[in-house]
């Protein structure tokens, strides 16, 4: 991936158009955030803190730097006439919800009645990856990978359902244990056809009758 950098030579943080800060000023950021927890930076065991963080912030917040229409760039037509559903159930993914920088830890089913076209399978996992790989609300995320996948492949359809437990529900607040949130976005097909909006919520467990459950 190549870095965008500003007319005046400063790299530019990707998302954004704003520059992007250096490592160091992101370590100290972290430190200034150890010491309002309460703690001192400079004890032997967060001395290297600041640094683990902002390297496990390149890896949790990848996804900036993926362009999901190139995940979907390559197609295929030669499908001998299949034309039924295809889904990808039960994808795990990690994301960070943007009110508190807390971790979403939730699976994604993602389904779409094809048009000709197909999509690798891996490529619906990669989709998934890179917008959880941002902050996050769900419902946004729900809609961006639906969206995407039917702006790019054209298909008949377009089905994804997310059901995942919020770090900063659980954790802090009202702390409640193991709620599971579920949102999903119907496009085409799987919006006004019902039995194949049936058929979609069937396949993957119907987790919006408020039956389905996380493991
Ligand atoms: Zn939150």
């Amino acid at each position: 991936m190549a870095v965008s950098k500003s007319a005046l030579g400063a790299e530019i943080a990707p998302g954004t158009d704003l520059p992007r800060p250096t490592r160091k000023e992101a370590e100290d950021a972290v430190r200034t955030l150890l010491r309002w927890a309460g703690e001192n930076p400079d004890r032997e065991g967060l001395r290297d803190t600041p640094q683990r963080v902002t390297t496990a912030y390149t890896e949790w917040f990848s996804g900036y730097k993926t362009d999901p229409t190139k995940i979907l760039a390559r197609t295929f037509e030669e499908v001998e006439g299949y034309d039924e559903m295809v889904i990808l159930r039960n994808v795990r993914f990690e994301s960070h919800c943007e009110h508190h920088m807390a971790p979403i830890i939730g699976k994604a089913h993602v389904g779409y009645l094809p048009d000709k076209r197909v999509i690798g399978i891996s490529k619906l996992a990669r989709l998934v990856d890179a917008y959880a790989k941002r902050l996050q609300i769900q419902e946004r995320m729900t809609a961006q990978i639906a969206n995407a996948l039917n702006d790019e492949l054209r298909p008949q359809g377009v089905g994804v359902v997310i059901e995942a437990l919020h770090g900063c529900m659980t954790t802090r607040g009202v702390h409640k244990n193991g709620l599971t949130m579920v949102t999903s976005q119907l496009i085409g097909a799987f919006r006004d056809d019902a039995s194949t909006r049936r058929e979609f919520l069937a396949a993957i467990g119907n987790p919006t009758s408020g039956a389905g459950h996380f493991d």
